[in-house]
């Protein structure tokens, strides 16, 4: 296996976690139900936030760099007119603002305007990206949402809008969850693994595609189901329904277990789980696998807050020995020793390791009084870097905490995300070449513990088999250069090798 390879090489590397929806209304104006929606989907982008509308005329687009509500105004959503339209919100990337890659992507073909938003990572965008230059295309990023557009314009002068999103899916290999405009037509499309969730949702006048449920309870919808892995959803013009082609057939799934354990927001329902649920129980496991009696349990806010009312609740109801607690025990504290300021935000993807560390500072601080004198266990939904859980170890003991100790609601993440998640390298993650010992004693903690994979698997209610484990196992459900499978997968043969046209 090769060491820290760099994700930026793969599909040229705009490595892109990202918020998209869709809205098809009989009357009423797109814009602003995408603008609250866009809203609620805020937590998987802050980079950038985008709205292209289509009035059965024209395509009206607005996208800038920056946060929803300071990307929009009155002014911007009244040119957006039209009652159909897409939107998005781009997960930041280390290193910066890159305006060139905010989306959604918009532009004009022979065969109409298309409007294309973009959850996700292709791993062959390079593949296509120069057949489509050999052939006369003229590329404005280097992302691979881009490198969707123009194959599906190519295959759209040939076949109609089903037909040719399906060539288009025959030839892109990797994560993706879109929504996209045909001029005033809405579809969404889930790659066949399902890796990035994408839902459907009902609303009095229309229908709304999101990558995630919240979106739709925004709009005081209602959620119909998740769109399944390797399907197409078309939206109605008139807001009237759907229709759904399943293009695509995979004996098994990868869904991207990270969604339920950090990325998506905790009243999210995804692939038929609440999020919050499944957070809570994977505390609960934590508890069952590796709980350890303290005087107090408390959460890193805000990430690690549902696992730990589910630890504290197992807690109260067992010993650590898996015994059933006496009726004088109450088990473990649950307590709020640290306090989050609002106003922090993306200290992960900081560029240095310097800010990284000063941002956790800003963000939190603890109550001096809730952890003076008193044994500790402190719960993260996840250890990446490390550089939370040092600081914060450090921060508790310097509070007066006498022991600490660390339960990650997560198995060590051990690999580098290719699907979008901001983990790029083995080097910058402090579980790839170290036990978990040795990164109890890197973060300076009295003990660590992990969650399996298999509890996470139960607690998803899903097999293994379905879902994606490659940042924990380092087995992945695509063909990426230089790693390996979990499962029997080739990546589509594209230009010279590929196969001639149906
Ligand atoms: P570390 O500090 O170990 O590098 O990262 C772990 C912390 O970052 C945890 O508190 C977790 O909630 C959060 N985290 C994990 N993955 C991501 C991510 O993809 N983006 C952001 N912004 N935070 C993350
Ligand atoms: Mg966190």
């Amino acid at each position: 296996m090769q060491q820290g390879r760099d994700i930026r090489r793969v599909g040229d590397g705009l490595n892109e976690k990202c918020g998209v929806v869709g809205v098809s209304l009989g009357e009423r104006e797109a814009a602003r139900p995408l603008y609250y929606s866009l809203y609620a989907l805020q937590h998987r982008g802050q980079e950038s936030a985008g709205i292209v509308t289509h009035d059965g005329f024209q395509q009206h687009s607005h996208v800038e760099m920056g946060l929803v509500g300071d990307v929009f105004d009155e002014d911007s959503l009244s040119t957006l007119r039209g009652t159909a339209g897409i939107g998005h919100v781009r997960y930041p990337t280390a290193g910066g603002v890159n305006s060139c890659c905010a989306q959604p992507f918009a532009v004009s073909f022979k065969s109409g305007s298309l409007g294309l938003a973009h959850n996700g990572n292709l791993v062959n965008a390079d593949e296509i990206r120069s057949e489509l230059e050999d052939l006369g295309h003229a590329f404005t990023s280097n992302g691979d949402t881009e490198v969707i557009a123009h194959d599906l314009a190519r295959n759209l002068l040939e076949a109609d809008l089903v037909r040719a999103v399906k060539r288009t899916m025959e030839r892109i290999h990797g994560s993706y969850a879109l929504t996209i405009s045909h001029d005033d037509t809405v579809l969404g499309v889930r790659d066949p693994e399902g890796n990035r969730p994408l839902c459907i949702g009902k609303l009095d006048d229309g229908y709304v595609i999101a990558s995630e449920s919240a979106a739709i309870d925004t709009l005081d919808g209602e959620l119909v189901r998740d769109v399944r892995p390797g399907e197409l959803v078309v939206l109605e013009n008139d807001g009237s329904g759907f229709d759904s082609y399943q293009l695509v057939d995979k004996e098994n799934a990868a869904h991207c277990f990270f969604e339920h354990v950090y990325f998506s927001r905790p009243d999210s329902v995804i692939d038929g789980t609440l999020v919050y649920e499944v957070r809570r129980n994977l505390g609960r496991a934590l508890w069952e696998e590796s709980g350890v009696e303290t005087d107090v349990v408390m959460p890193v806010p805000d990430s690690g807050r549902a696992f730990a009312t589910g630890y504290a609740e197992a807690a109260g109801e067992t010993t650590a020995d898996g015994e059933q607690r006496a009726e004088d025990d109450d088990g473990v504290e649950f307590a709020e020793g640290l306090m989050k300021n609002r106003y922090v935000g993306r200290t992960f993807i900081m560029p240095t390791q310097d800010e990284r560390e000063r941002a956790v500072r800003l963000k939190l601080n603890p109550i001096r009084s809730t952890v003076e004198g008193k044994t500790v266990t402190l719960i993260d939904d996840s250890i990446v870097r490390g550089t939370t859980s040092t600081q914060l170890v450090q921060l508790l003991r310097d509070a007066g905490a006498e022991e600490v100790h660390m339960r990650i609601g997560a198995p060590p993440i051990v690999a580098p995300c290719y699907m979008g998640i901001d983990m790029h390298t083995r080097e910058e993650l402090i579980a790839a070449d170290r036990s978990v010992a040795e990164v109890r004693d890197e973060i300076g903690a009295d003990s660590l513990g992990y969650l399996s994979i298999d509890s996470i698997a139960d607690c998803l209610q899903k097999s293994q088999a379905d879902l994606c484990l490659g940042c924990v196992t380092g087995e992945y459900p695509y063909d990426i250069d230089g790693e390996t499978t979990d499962r029997d997968v080739t990546r589509p043969a594209i230009g010279a090798e590929a196969p001639a046209d149906d």
